[in-house]
């Protein structure tokens, strides 16, 4: 069995996208293999006890400094760890060379996409991630980005895809009767539902969804918005909202269980995230596709970075390649929602893609492997 040593400055309890991909994915591998050196957090005492694997906490943020370098070759050499993991790939990463043992990075998203595009930091990361000897890659989109970099480097690390997960169990296909009890609880419609849950930032396309959403016909029952997540643009969705007429409802921030209810509970998922800043901001993934397809839930996907790895397209929902275009959104929604038996057929498709592809066992079983073979070749 090899041994890492997992260095991040983004590990619960503190919440996030990154946060919830790294435990998932290392709580399911041997709790002996590995141990956490990250940052100190409110409620990380209780959080640590609990795990099961050793945790080691500084004062954050983990920078780039000779004291961390030494402390992370201390620990690694305590712990008998074969490997670093470092993540992220800038800043933190720039300590791999001065490390005593082998390095690794773990690549999201928008922190390796930017600096790749931008010539002042481009170099600094071709070279941090060429001295690797391996890139685990959250996605195709952060790993096309590498290999993109890397393009004619002479010591190529290995690249691995360890995509996004969605724990299965958790996320289920929910009875009739969980649907009509969470829909009672919280007061919505009984009627057809689109859910939509994110942060509520422009980037993520509420405002298209709304948009789409005020075009369906009115002579039928139009569907209820449910509207999950806050953020600097409610203001102005609401706006929106008050405008055109439709009937939404704001459900702010919810409890894991309630948000894990309220999708079995939904006819369709919609999240149009769309590219900003000529591309430098775009989708890393979108964990919530594989939430809503994990419940059985057919989803309507914008087409930015990463997202259309989220789903099967035309098998499990639509990728709509103009997300801003309110029209097609309001096509493909109402192509769903006049048709119960697509959106059944869609939804039990989306339940089987899941457990196929983004299962988190299979995927820390892929992780695993990819690290056995770099430190055991
Ligand atoms: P990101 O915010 O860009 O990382 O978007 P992702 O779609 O990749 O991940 C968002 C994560 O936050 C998903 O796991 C969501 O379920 C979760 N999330 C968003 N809003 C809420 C909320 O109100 N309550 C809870 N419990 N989770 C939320």
């Amino acid at each position: 069995m090899s041994r890492h040593l997992l260095v991040t400055n983004d590990f619960p309890p503190k919440v996030g996208g990154i946060q919830n991909y790294l435990y998932e994915l290392w709580s399911r591998l041997e709790p002996d293999s590995f141990m956490v050196l990250t940052t100190d957090h409110q409620g990380a005492d209780d959080f640590d006890r609990n795990v099961g694997f050793q945790v080691q906490r500084v004062k954050g943020p983990l920078l780039p400094t000779a004291s961390l370098a030494k402390k992370i070759d201390e620990l690694a050499e305590k712990f008998g760890a074969d490997l670093i993991l470092l993540d992220p790939a800038l800043p933190l990463g720039m300590l791999g060379r001065r490390l005593h043992r082998p390095y690794g990075l773990v690549l999201h998203g928008a922190e390796v996409v930017i600096p790749s595009k931008i010539p002042a930091l481009s170099g600094l990361l071709k070279g941090v991630m060429r001295d690797a000897k391996i890139l685990i890659a959250a996605g195709r989109y952060p790993a096309q980005c590498a290999f993109d970099l890397l393009g004619d480097s002479t010591t190529d690390p290995v690249i691995q895809i360890v995509n996004p997960g969605v724990d299965v169990d958790r996320f289920a296909v929910a009875s009739e009767m969980q649907k009509l009890e969470i829909r009672r609880e919280l007061g919505l419609t009984e009627g057809l539902a689109v859910l939509f849950v994110s942060r509520l930032v422009p980037r993520k396309g509420a405002d298209s969804l709304i948009k789409a959403m005020a075009m369906l016909n009115r002579d039928e029952s139009p569907p209820q918005l449910w509207i999950v997540g806050s953020g600097r643009d409610k203001g102005r969705l609401s706006r929106l909202i008050e405008r055109s007429g439709i009937d939404a409802v704001f459900l702010g921030k919810l409890s894991q269980d309630k948000l894990v209810a309220l999708y079995g509970a939904a006819d369709i998922f919609a999240m149009l995230c769309r590219n900003r800043w000529f591309g430098l901001e775009q989708e890393g993934f979108g964990i919530v596709f594989l939430e809503a397809q994990a419940c059985g839930v057919p989803c309507l996907v914008g087409d930015s970075g990463g997202a259309r790895d989220a789903l099967e397209p035309g098998g499990s929902g639509f990728v709509l390649d103009n997300p801003r275009d309110a029209k097609s959104v309001s096509l493909a929604l109402d192509t769903l929602i006049r048709n119960p038996e697509l959106r059944l057929k869609m939804g039990s498709r989306a339940r089987y893609f899941v457990e196929s592809d983004f299962d988190y066992r299979k995927l820390a079983d892929i992780l695993k492997d990819a690290i056995d073979s770099v430190v055991l070749a």
